[in-house]
């Protein structure tokens, strides 16, 4: 993994009310490295008011065409409020070339059915796996799912048209509205168990679907996944990305005389709570955010870097590290969301409030 930022010149254009589109100037000499997959992301990094922010964002375009990807825009949302108000046409954003492993790997001679499932800013990744799949694979066909709160916020509508449009017969396009009723029942709620169910019980047949990818929050990504499931499709056929965890999970603390415990201290905005947690239990960033819920993270998959923190005192491993330099690790920062404790270690400190080590 090339762990080097790139600043790259942008084009922001408005998607959607609260929704913009950034398309990245990728020099010549680049090229090779910027090359990507359908549904690779790409991690992008600024700074915002003096910190240093980092998210990931899945490419929109298909292989070949101009490095683009689609903002949504959170409420509160530090990176995605800056990118879709602030950031101007012919600005340097620092990117890191595409890394992720939910790809869809095109083969021509393929006559397969794809069924794609999106959730809001889902989108992205399952719209370059469309586009790639309908120009390169004239055998297979594609149903996507899609599913936004109103009209008005579907990202990439004229685009998906325009798909349809181009091949009728080979790509389906089916909306489902959480806050904009529909005469079919189908149509109108959100993406979930029951929705599936339906839809597999009349416009998918589930048994010659070859291959399934779901993007969305974890609570639409989790009910597909368990639909499916039930209906027997085989878990190597579903494919999936997160882009967020809406639910805050629940974290035990570890009895303090347990023998496994290590006594963790978190310290963010001059403040320190210590508790005890269990080495091989939840990453220090869950235990964190039982006792600090304003702890910042997004991915929690060791590539947005959201979560850094650095180690004070104990030893601490990591799993993943997709995030973090060489100099960075060298230095004590950790991705808290992968971190946990040495089994036997010293007292554990971490502290948020440290910057700095960021060496490119
Ligand atoms: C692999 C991957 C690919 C991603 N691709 C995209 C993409 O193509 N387009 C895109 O817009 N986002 C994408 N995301 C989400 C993105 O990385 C950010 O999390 C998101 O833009 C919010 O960042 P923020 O700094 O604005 O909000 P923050 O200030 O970090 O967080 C604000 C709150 O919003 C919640 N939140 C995070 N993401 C969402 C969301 N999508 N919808 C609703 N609430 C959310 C967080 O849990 C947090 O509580 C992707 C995430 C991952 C892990």
């Amino acid at each position: 993994v090339d762990v080097a930022f790139h600043p790259l010149v942008v084009r922001v254009r408005p998607e959607t009310d609260d929704s913009a589109t950034i398309t990245f100037d990728v020099p010549e000499h680049l090229r090779d490295l910027f090359r990507h997959e359908p549904g690779q992301h790409v991690v992008l990094r600024a700074d915002i008011d003096g910190e240093d922010v980092r998210r990931s964002y899945s490419i929109c375009s298909a292989p070949g065409a101009p490095l683009r990807v689609g903002v949504k825009r959170i409420p509160g949302g530090r990176f995605s409020t800056w990118a879709t108000t602030e950031l101007r046409d012919g600005d340097r954003l620092d990117v890191l070339p595409p890394i992720g492993e939910f790809v869809h790997r095109t083969d021509p001679t393929r006559a397969a059915s794809y069924v794609l499932v999106a959730a809001g800013s889902g989108i992205t990744p399952i719209l370059a796996m469309a586009t790639t799949i309908l120009a390169t694979e004239p055998e297979s066909t594609c149903t996507l799912v899609y599913g936004n709160r109103r009209v008005a916020s579907i990202m990439f509508l004229e685009e998906l048209e325009a798909l349809k449009n181009r091949w009728p017969d080979r790509f389906r396009l089916l909306h489902v509205l959480s806050r904009e009723p529909h005469d079919i029942p189908l149509f109108t709620g959100r993406i979930d168990l029951d929705k599936v169910r339906m839809l597999a019980g009349g416009l998918i047949d589930v048994d010659r679907v070859d291959s399934w990818y779901l993007c969305g929050p974890l609570g639409m990504v989790e009910d597909v996944q368990a639909a499916l499931a039930d209906l027997g499709v085989p878990a190597a056929r579903v494919h999936a990305e997160l882009f967020y965890d809406e639910r805050v999970e629940s974290v035990p603390e570890v009895d303090e005389s347990s023998a496994v415990s290590v006594p963790f201290t978190v310290t963010i905005d001059g403040r320190s709570s210590t508790l005890h947690v269990d080495p091989d239990g939840p990453s220090l960033l869950d235990y964190a955010r039982t006792v600090r819920s304003e702890v910042p993270f997004a991915c929690k998959g060791g590539m947005c870097a959201t979560c850094k923190a650095k180690v004070l005192c104990g030893e601490v491993t990591m799993a993943k590290n997709y995030a973090l330099t060489p100099d960075e690790v060298a230095d004590g920062f950790v991705l808290t969301c992968q971190a946990h404790p040495v089994a036997g270690s010293d007292p554990v400190t971490v502290s948020f409030d440290v910057h700095g080590g960021i060496g490119r």
